[in-house]
């Protein structure tokens, strides 16, 4: 019986099995992103995704936060857990079971304990969570495509994380790191105290428009770096659709 299971879809979309229980992390499986076209679909359809016990929302930007698929993902018992403004940008979508979480203790939630962060990213707000999620004896970090900071030592120091999730797409803004690229990636992984790390949001899913945003990223990038400094973090680089199996 595997600890995890994780199924990259596309930007920081995932579907991870562990403790029994199916996560599915920041959805947006649209063709578009706000007035722009995606380049690359989801590497899992929509429709053949299984209804998972929590929706798990990093922050609200568009390419993470799907208001229509969330809709479509979430049965009767889903429970969908994001930052402050994440019930409000679900209002009147029939979506009964919302957590709004605050960095702070742990929450019990179906059947998981779920423990939020606050993770560098843009500013202004949106504000940005990551999430420990612990179950079946296992812990992953999830980071969304938040930026590198003290955050994740902080968080290695209280939690023994298994695997680390977190985003390589180094997006610059106006010259700003608002997404941690592939070295930062291994760092904050190092950081977490992590066994493994899976890069997301390699960049590249939607155009990018410099000087507004550049992606420099890609997961390979994540895996090489590890290499060279001879860690012992195992770097699960995943295509689309792909999935890994964590022991
Ligand atoms: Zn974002």
């Amino acid at each position: 019986m595997p600890g995890c299971e994780v199924t990259f879809v596309r930007t920081c979309t995932t579907i991870i099995r562990i403790g029994g229980r199916v996560v599915v992390t920041d959805p947006w499986f649209s063709m578009r992103m706000r007035f722009l076209p995606a380049l690359v679909g989801p590497g899992v359809p929509l429709e053949r995704v299984p209804v998972p016990e929590i929706v798990l929302c990093s922050h609200l930007h568009a390419d993470h936060f799907e208001p229509a698929a969330i809709r479509r993902l979430a049965g009767p018992e889903t429970v969908v857990v994001g930052p402050p403004g994440t019930a409000v940008a679900l209002q009147g979508l029939g979506i009964e079971r919302i957590v709004e979480m605050e960095p702070g203790g742990p929450a019990e939630i179906a059947g998981l304990t779920v423990i939020p962060c606050r993770v560098p990213h843009t500013f202004p707000p949106p504000e940005e969570n990551g999430y420990v999620v612990a179950g079946g004896g296992f812990t992953l970090f999830f980071g969304g495509d938040g930026a590198y900071g003290a955050v994740y030592a902080e968080v290695g120091q209280r939690h023994e994380v298994d695997v680390a999730l977190l985003p390589v797409g180094g997006s610059l803004v106006f010259g700003r790191r608002t997404v941690m690229g592939p070295a930062q990636a291994v760092q904050a992984a190092v950081d977490l105290g992590a066994k493994a790390l899976i890069p997301l949001h390699p960049g590249g899913e939607w155009l990018p428009v410099p000087p507004l945003s550049w992606h420099p990223g890609r997961c390979r990038h994540a895996e090489a770096e590890a290499r060279r400094r001879g860690l012992d973090l195992r770097v699960h680089v995943l295509q689309r659709g792909g999935t890994a199996v964590l022991p």
